[in-house]
């Protein structure tokens, strides 16, 4: 079991401008190994979760946004970067307006990320391995609820 911390936590961008506060914890965090994804983190997967629109609240510095217009999922979906240094901050997935994709890496504290999912693997890096605590997907899972089912059970809520 993982421990959650206590929320609210906070986050930013890589050179400083860009702060933001989360103030609830997601309902689960996955990898998403889409083609998309290893260039705009020129890696192998982004670090992600759900969350809604008002538990993110910017509190320091200027966001630009731009469209990722041909995605691997086939939704065009607006990036929200750091308007000085370009790290991308959050998503909006255009099928669920009441909440967007945070990138969790910019968190000022990741140790407790522990992914319940991983998706797009097959566009994944052969050499990735999923914990075995992790389901694994193709592609875009159509109903994330057993991810967040899976959740649970690794997390533990120190809220209770
Ligand atoms: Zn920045
Ligand atoms: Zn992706």
């Amino acid at each position: 079991m993982t421990r959650l911390p206590t929320f609210p936590v906070e986050g930013g961008c890589a050179c400083g401008a860009v702060r933001y506060r989360l103030t609830k914890a997601p309902p689960f965090v996955y990898t998403c190994h889409c083609s998309d994804c290893q260039k705009l983190t020129t890696s192998a997967f982004t670090l992600s979760a759900p969350v809604a629109r008002d538990t993110l609240e910017i509190t320091q510095g200027t966001l630009k946004s731009w469209t990722r217009a041909t995605t691997e999922s086939g939704r065009p979906t607006d990036q929200h970067v750091c308007a000085n240094c370009g790290v991308r901050i959050y998503s909006e997935p255009p099928q669920a307006p009441d909440r967007v994709t945070l990138r969790l890496g910019t968190l000022d504290d990741t140790s407790w990320l522990r992914p319940a999912a991983a998706i797009w693997m097959k566009s994944a890096q052969p050499w990735f391995i999923p914990t075995p605590d992790m389901l694994t997907f193709d592609k875009q899972p159509d109903d994330f609820a057993r991810v967040a089912v899976r959740w649970r059970e690794i997390m533990e809520d120190p809220q209770g």
